[in-house]
């Protein structure tokens, strides 16, 4: 996308990966939503599978739509190569099995998304990968855990869900001393508050399903990094391991969901920087984890290596689980549902839902109480997303439950 090349990062957004079809002159994209694409001849068959000519195959392998996704992706976070793939599990998944084989070794953050954590503790070590896992906050600890056969360290920044902040340019010069890969989780942040690659990270991975989509409406991944590593994830990781395509029209989707990223990101960060100083001050509220909070203890490092603080908050109550509970089943406006990243404000509750799948003590370890609370907050009016978790918390708090209730009204 040369003629885009030099322009600002909003207009690269919108035009990156998309030019006008030049068969119709349509605006929008294609959705080309073939399995298969017919050769010429036998010979133009033959040179496609042997990489001798560029060209599609069939749509496990690569299709127009899913490529303009990809090089939409690889503009914004500013990557060699990107590849689209069917969910962040896929992209997460398909990356580690490109990288890693039986005896090698991984170094992992220890507070990550549930699925990611039971992928690196349970399913690894069955195909003999060992993993570490580490507060990788506190770099010394990295350190420590390498070993001659790691193959990679995997971290989340800001962490899901306890919003922890990890240094990725230390972290990716501590690894590359060891000839280790870093490979970042940036699905919190999205290339426009967080460009990983540019810190020094070899490999990102999205699940695109979050703010890259942005409207909950799509599951799907990304992974970034180097065009031969891209090359490997697809033709090894995707073709021939998890077989985990995107469909064109989820890549359209998320292609258009896409467009919108900069003024979507802007309003995610203002909406949660209000909410999160809305629960700093509330009484009834222990805890508030926000990075963009100056309590924050990563929130000096957040200001040097995000744009903008993200959309996600963790937050405790004061009574634990069960008032977190009552405050959940309370809320009117906000969503009590997982995933996040949605145009809606999503609220849920990780020891029983997204981080179920880690055993209980680790979780606690890692700093996920039993009573902690995520909230992705959306992009409606800040003061009625406020609104609706000041009576809900009201509702839910031991110590003001004969309080009268407040009702809504839209
Ligand atoms: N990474 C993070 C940080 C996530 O929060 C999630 C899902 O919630 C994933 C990866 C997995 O993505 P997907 O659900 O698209 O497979």
């Amino acid at each position: 996308m040369e003629r885009h090349q030099n322009f600002g990062y909003d207009t690269t957004i919108i035009h990156a990966g998309q030019s006008p079809d030049p068969t119709t002159g349509a605006l929008a994209t294609p959705i080309h939503q073939t399995s298969t694409f017919v050769f010429e001849n036998a010979e133009q068959g033959a040179a496609r599978f042997a990489l001798e000519e560029n060209g599609y195959i069939y749509t496990r392998l690569g299709n127009p739509t899913q490529h303009s996704l990809e090089e939409k992706m690889a503009a914004l976070e500013k990557a060699e190569a990107a590849l689209a793939v069917a969910s962040g599990m896929t992209a997460i998944a398909a990356s580690f099995w490109t990288i890693c084989g039986n005896g090698d070794h991984i170094v992992a953050s220890d507070t990550l998304y549930g699925c990611t954590h039971a992928l690196l503790s349970h399913s690894m070590p069955k195909f003999g990968i060992a993993v570490t896992f580490v507060d990788a906050s506190n770099l010394e600890n990295i350190r420590k855990a390498i070993r001659p056969n790691t193959k990679v360290v995997f971290i989340e920044t800001p962490s899901n869900p306890t919003l922890t902040i990890i240094d990725i340019g230390a972290t990716a010069k501590l690894a590359h001393e060891h000839n280790v890969k870093l490979m970042v989780d940036n699905t919190f942040m999205s290339p426009y508050c967080q460009r990983p690659l540019e810190l020094g990270a070899d490999i990102v991975v999205h699940s695109a399903t979050k703010y890259i989509n942005g409207h909950g409406d799509v599951i799907a991944g990304i992974v970034l990094g180097q065009k031969e590593f891209i090359n490997e994830v697809r033709f090894v990781g995707v073709k021939d391991v998890t077989g985990g395509c995107i469909s064109p029209f989820n890549a359209w989707l998320t292609l258009r969901g896409l467009k919108t990223l900069g003024v979507r990101m802007e309003r995610h960060c203002q909406n949660a920087l209000e909410v999160a100083k809305f629960l700093a001050e509330h009484p009834d509220v222990e805890k508030v984890n926000y990075p963009g909070l100056p309590e924050h203890p990563g929130h000096e490092l957040a200001k040097r290596q995000m744009s903008g603080f993200g959309g996600i908050i963790s937050f405790e109550v004061k009574g634990g689980v069960e008032v977190g509970r009552k405050i959940m089943n309370s809320v009117k406006l906000c969503l009590l549902a997982v995933s996040l990243g949605d145009t809606e404000t999503l609220i849920q509750h990780p020891a029983s839902m997204t981080h179920s799948p880690i055993p209980r003590e680790e979780r606690l370890k890692a700093g996920i109480t039993d009573g902690l609370i995520r909230l992705s907050v959306g992009l409606e009016d800040p003061k009625d997303i406020i609104f609706d978790l000041d009576q809900a918390i009201k509702k839910g708090s031991a110590n003001t439950l004969d309080k009268p209730n407040i009702k809504l009204t839209f």
